[in-house]
């Protein structure tokens, strides 16, 4: 158990699982990577093998020391497992961390042998660098590699070396530049031989999605960083209020709008007061119903719930409640209990203040999907000294087309849209209004072809 003198009402020194997310290039195998964890985990397990949450899979300790074998002894560990978030890219990785509370403790970029960085690999490098997210990089597609050796005592070194070069290079270099603050000094083509012994909290896995070569190291190599990295924050108050953070709004069938969250720290109950993040202000509402997946059975099914009456860190669960329509994906989920509803709404609106951008200054107006990528748009600019008036999550709303507007350079009466949708009546006053709206699903090249556009503007004005 763990030696923080952190007590609670419930169980005194309790630790929650860390919570994992899978981020990297479209295509590099990030949906494949957390099918085969799932399957490997329900192969090799017994009945409990995983639990399905929503939007989340729980896999136990004993399971993930199932799947490695001798690499991993539950006697060595006090954590009690890895929490996967479903959803893989950096939409759904909110770095609301200032307060304790992450949606992602740790974290897996997968990059493609074959491919090496893309702009969605240093993108999330970026985030991950930004919030000082121990990670792990699972070089992913090796079965591709020619002249690989499946061999189960190890894969081969030397195919590394050679076939891998280009992830092991670039790793390398964008490790020197950017993350200073994690450990790693020489990452080099034996790192794979050096993170069994966890003396680094950045290692390259070769996996294959496909084939399932190096998902034990790689479950081992995560399951060891996170003991090692992350025991102290992964002390948890059970009895306490639960916080916990929104991965999406949604209908569901009975319920009406609803939210599936993970809850990492706490405990929710139904009938407990929550407050939620949205716009403009917080939602304060009642809790109504929580709800979980069936049992293993329908893995991935995400039609039939059992109604639960807690749940407790970390855990993701489906609440329903009145009023949710506002809320954000990446917002804070708060349970009142005993302490004031005003300092929680408080506590809320100050961890979204962290994110959203509204000044008086002459800039861009920025919208994004959920608060985590919003975050991740907004600093990628400001290290492009490229400067935001008005930031904000959602679809571009004829309000977002008003602000935009109110710059007063023609350049800046621009839209940066990441990952939403317009809506009609929007894009009407945009052109109307002579707005330019600037759509795309990679931070990278949304700003891209900003600056490509007023370098038009520039040269046209010479
Ligand atoms: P995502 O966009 O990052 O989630 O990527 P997907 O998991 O959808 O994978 C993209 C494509 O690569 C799919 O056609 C997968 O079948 C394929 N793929 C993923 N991992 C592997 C792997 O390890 N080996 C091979 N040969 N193909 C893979």
């Amino acid at each position: 158990m763990s030696d923080n003198d952190h007590t609670t009402e419930g169980e005194p020194g309790a630790l929650r699982t860390p919570i994992v997310a899978v981020l990297g290039h479209v295509d590099h195998g990030k949906t494949s990577l957390l099918d085969k964890i799932r399957g490997s985990a329900v192969h090799e397990g017994e009945a409990g093998a995983i639990t399905q949450h929503i939007g989340s899979t729980a896999v136990p300790l004993d399971t993930i020391s199932d799947i490695a074998g001798e690499l991993v002894d539950p006697d060595d560990f006090d954590l009690p497992g890895l929490l996967y978030i479903d959803t893989p890219g950096h939409h759904s990785f909110s770095t609301l961390r200032s307060r304790g509370g992450a949606l992602a403790d740790i974290a897996i970029l997968v990059v493609d042998v074959n491919d090496g960085f893309q702009p969605q690999t240093h993108e999330a490098m970026d985030i991950l660098a930004r919030t000082g997210t121990p990670f792990i990089v699972a070089a992913n597609k090796i079965d591709t590699v020619p002249g690989w050796n499946p061999e189960p005592n190890r894969p081969s070194k030397v195919a590394i070396e050679s076939q891998s070069d280009r992830v092991e290079s670039d790793l390398n270099e964008r490790l020197y530049e950017i993350i200073g603050q994690l450990s790693s000094k020489d990452i080099s083509a034996d790192m794979y031989w050096r993170v069994q012994d966890f003396q680094s909290n950045v290692g390259v896995v070769p996996v294959s999605a496909e084939t399932g070569e190096g998902v034990p190291d790689l479950l081992t190599v995560l399951m060891g960083l996170s003991q090692r990295y992350m025991k102290d924050e992964m002390a948890i108050d059970v009895g306490g209020p639960a916080a916990g953070t929104v991965l999406e709004v949604k209908d569901t069938q009975g319920f009406g709008t609803t939210i599936d969250g993970v809850i990492y720290d706490g405990t929710i109950q139904a009938n407990d007061t929550i407050v939620v993040g949205a716009k403009p202000n917080s939602i304060v509402t009642e809790v109504r119903a929580l709800l979980q997946p069936k049992p293993l059975a329908e893995i991935r099914s995400d039609e039939e719930f059992e109604q639960v009456s807690e749940v407790a860190a970390a855990e993701g669960v489906k609440i329903a409640a009145p009023d949710l329509d506002d809320a954000m994906a990446g917002a804070p989920i708060r349970v009142v209990r005993d302490r004031d509803t005003s300092d929680v709404v408080d506590l809320v609106q100050q961890e979204l203040a962290d994110i959203e951008v509204s000044t008086d200054d002459d800039g861009l107006t920025v919208k994004a999907d959920t608060l985590g990528s919003l975050e991740a748009l907004v600093s990628t600019l400001e290290e492009s000294e490229i400067p935001v008036m008005d930031a904000s999550v959602g679809d571009v709303a004829p309000r977002d087309v008003r602000m935009a507007e109110t710059a007063s350079s023609s350049q800046e009466q621009s839209i940066l849209a990441f990952n939403v949708d317009v809506l009609d009546d929007a894009q009407q006053l945009a052109d109307q209004e002579d707005v330019r709206l600037f759509g795309h699903d990679v931070i990278y090249r949304l700003i891209e072809e900003y600056e490509e556009y007023v370098e038009e503007i520039e040269e046209a004005q010479q």
